[in-house]
């Protein structure tokens, strides 16, 4: 029989394209993906630790693994990912000694090499020659993702993520992805256009092209090719349908990239662009280097040339030393811009950032937790109302799937749609008219199928 393994993955949709490099090399390997970590020979564990709350489930997740490694000594156990980070750290090892390969994020090939040795061990380096091809197939894999592991019981996914710039360079003071990500490295463009097409013929109709800062694209080796040339290369794959990109930092969307979303019909009218605060204090002891002005005049930018584009924003509340008042800035801003929607967070402080180092955490939680849900309600006020005015309209999704009996998928704006329908309208690009509107999804009547 052969072995299998199973992937477990929290955290960002980087991670998740991290989670499809790897198994794409445990398919060549010859490994089928299974549901459950007790069926698997290789368990892998994608790890985040963004936030205090995402690192407590993975140390439950790891603690529940152990009995398991007890049990059956030869199951392979790999963490990867943020919890990991790229610097080699003996404490993991002492503290999770089940762990069998720690792998940094992006980073797939201490598993495959660990693999690779089992099997030369075993078969007393009779294949060498193997291992040779295997190093030669670990650099081929970098250009593709498998999704056979997240379709055990359906169909390919319709949509992928697909990272262009790992790491980030940026020096925001209350983020740890810098420390665990390493710095900014752009893909070759040649490579990011052989991994879409890869998963094109796989039957991904969608892409969401993935960076820290997704607009530096490029910058690490002086510009040309950019995120523009990118999105134009990616154009003309037939077969793609869609593509988006993501996350903006306010300082580098630039014309060039604004104009390549109003030009290609393929690239989705969606920006996602974090503010974090509304006041200027705060922005500046975050270090994000803009001011609300700044980014204010981005959004009426944004407007002008993309006039139907969906603008999304992250906020983080309770930064240290944010007073009522600063956080009221933020506040009005959300208010005055009316954003599509706004992924909010409290401030929790990470361990080796200038935050947790040299500011006092000193928004207590219970505070955190009353400024996040004035945000929340009053952001949901927004999106019901600028999602009523689409009741009646005509919309193209691409659909995704079924949940919950519905068919679901995505407007342009990256709006979800729910329809019913009898047929299978899977991977279909349809047109709907939108009966229903509530603030975080809309609902709608087949009109037509596009294709
Ligand atoms: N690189 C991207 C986002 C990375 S993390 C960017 O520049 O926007 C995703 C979001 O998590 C951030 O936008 C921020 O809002 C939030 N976040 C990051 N660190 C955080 C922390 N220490 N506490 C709370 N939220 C945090």
């Amino acid at each position: 029989m052969s072995k299998r393994y199973h992937i477990w993955t929290i955290g960002c949709q980087m991670n998740v394209a991290d989670s499809n490099h790897v198994a794409a090399h445990l398919d060549r390997l010859g490994y089928e993906p299974v549901d459950r970590p007790e069926d698997a020979d290789v368990i892998v564990l994608n790890t985040c630790v963004v936030r205090q709350s995402a690192e407590n489930k993975v140390v439950g997740k790891l603690g529940a693994l152990k009995p398991l490694k007890e049990r059956h000594p030869d199951k392979v156990i790999a963490l990867m990912g943020c919890f990991v980070g790229i610097k080699p750290n003996p404490k993991l090892q002492e503290r999770y000694p089940w762990v069998d390969v720690f792998m940094p994020p992006s980073e797939p090939a201490p598993l495959v090499h660990y693999l690779s040795r089992d099997v030369q061990d075993a078969e007393d380096r009779a294949h060498e020659r193997e291992a040779t091809e295997s190093r030669w197939r670990l650099q081929d894999a970098l250009t593709t993702q498998s999704l056979r592991h997240l379709a055990l019981h359906g169909d390919v996914p319709v949509t992928a993520y697909v990272p262009i710039v790992y790491g980030c360079s940026f020096a925001c003071t209350y983020c740890i992805i810098p420390y665990r990500r390493g710095k900014e490295r752009s893909r070759p463009l040649e490579e990011v256009v052989a991994e879409v097409k890869d998963l094109v013929a796989q039957g991904v109709r969608e892409v969401t092209l993935l960076g820290q800062i997704v607009d530096r694209y490029g910058y690490d080796w002086g510009g040309r090719p950019d995120l523009a040339d990118l999105l134009h290369a990616l154009h003309d794959i037939e077969d793609l349908w869609r593509i988006r990109f993501l996350t903006s930092h306010p300082n580098f969307l630039d014309e060039r990239i604004l104009d390549a979303v109003a030009t290609l019909p393929k690239v989705m009218p969606h920006i996602e662009v974090p503010v974090q605060a509304g006041d200027d204090r705060v922005l500046a002891r975050m270090r994000r280097g803009y001011t609300v002005d700044d980014y204010r005049r981005l959004v009426h930018q944004i407007r002008e040339r993309l006039p139907d584009a969906a603008i999304h924003t992250d906020i983080i509340v309770g930064f240290p030393g944010e007073t009522e008042e600063q956080f009221m800035g933020t506040y009005r801003l959300l208010e005055e811009l009316r954003l599509d929607k706004a992924h909010l967070a409290r401030y929790s402080p990470r361990p080796g950032t200038v935050s947790a180092r040299f500011m006092e955490d000193d928004v207590p939680e219970e505070e955190k937790r009353r400024r996040h849900r004035l945000l929340e309600a009053l952001q949901e006020r927004i999106q019901r109302e600028k999602n009523q005015a689409l009741l009646g309209e005509r919309v193209l999704i691409l659909v995704e799937g079924k949940r919950k009996g519905k068919w679901e998928g995505r407007t342009p704006q990256n709006k979800i749609v729910f329809l019913e329908h009898p047929e299978d309208l899977r991977g279909h690009l349809v047109e709907v008219e939108i009966t229903w509107a509530g603030p975080y999804s809309l609902q709608g009547r087949l009109v037509d199928v596009k294709r």
